[in-house]
């Protein structure tokens, strides 16, 4: 297996980036990431007033990957989420949903142990890993790494765990994949604006799928299917999600819009990623069982 330093990140997904490493087709990486503050919050003393706000959300790579071409997909299997052994998270005044109720900055460290998030000597929270931020470059200008979009980018989608395959639509020769702001714990929405803020190594395998054209990221795990997509409002984002379900399964089987739309409206779940960043994101998830009377199976895995 390959191993990536966190030495080499970027602050935006960008086509133009020099790559810090390249891997043929199907490569598994063990990717070391810092958390989303760039690891400048470990004792109760470091303050969110204090550190540097340009050194946000870094993300570990590129990763050109041989084979990745404009138009083209890459699949990402997310292997295997490793954590350290303390998070660090933080509120403040006009942040998340709660901003209203705050004037200042404050943070929380916790330990994260092999069983969960040590919240206090009463509560252990349950680990729920996930990698927040997670991309290839996008078509146009350079996204910043806090902000989600159809390249990937900051979803703070809690369905990005082991044994998850994703696909991103390339838009840059090979890719240039990279991951980092990973969370040993989110609930769906990340109110607070953090998660569980964790460095620690992302394994994945990166395969190039030249021949899949995709206008939004997608994903499946052992149970569902899922879209993924981003807009300015919840709403917009919700629209989008659904209607790119509608048009992938419908162009896969053959089925009738209309009896389409009724199923996904009687088994598909929409559900939350992230309503704090720049871009709202969602994803909605159609069980498989319903997909496999039809035939359906978007990959060989
Ligand atoms: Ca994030
Ligand atoms: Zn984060």
């Amino acid at each position: 297996m390959i191993e990536l330093s966190d030495d080499k990140f970027f602050y935006a997904f960008d086509k133009t980036l020099e790559p810090a490493l390249t891997v043929a087709s199907g490569e598994t990486v063990r990717i070391r990431t810092k958390d989303c503050f760039g690891n400048q919050i470990q004792t109760p003393e470091d303050k969110l007033d204090n550190i540097d706000w340009d050194a946000i959300n870094p993300a570990t790579g590129p990763i050109f990957v041989e084979g990745a071409v404009a138009g083209g997909a890459l699949q990402v299997k997310i292997e295997q989420i490793e954590f350290d052994a303390q998070t660090s998270m933080c509120v403040g005044e006009d942040e998340g949903t709660c901003g209203d109720r705050f004037n200042a900055w404050s943070t929380k460290l916790a330990p994260v142990t092999e069983t969960g998030v040590v919240w206090n000597d009463k509560l252990t929270l349950p680990l729920r890993p996930m990698i927040g931020v997670i991309g290839v470059a996008p078509a146009g200008e350079p996204v910043n790494c806090g902000t989600p979009g159809s390249h990937g980018g900051n979803m703070d989608n809690t369905a990005i765990t082991a044994g998850a395959t994703l696909y991103f639509p390339v838009s840059a020769e090979g890719a240039l994949f990279g991951c980092g702001d990973m969370h040993s714990a989110m609930g769906d929405g990340e109110i607070g604006v953090s998660g569980a803020e964790t460095a620690g190594y992302a394994t994945v395998t990166l395969t190039a799928l030249p021949e899949l054209a995709l206008k939004n990221p997608v994903m499946e795990n052992d149970t569902h299917f899922i879209t993924i997509a981003s807009a300015e409002t919840v709403d917009e984002a919700c629209s989008i999600a659904v209607h790119d379900m509608l048009d992938i399964i419908c162009a896969r089987t053959g089925a009738p819009e209309d009896e389409i739309t009724m199923l996904l409206s009687l088994v598909a779940d929409l559900r939350i990623c992230q309503i704090v960043d720049p871009e709202k994101t969602v994803r909605y998830e159609m069980p498989k069982y319903a997909l496999e009377a039809y035939g359906f199976k978007f990959s060989s895995r």
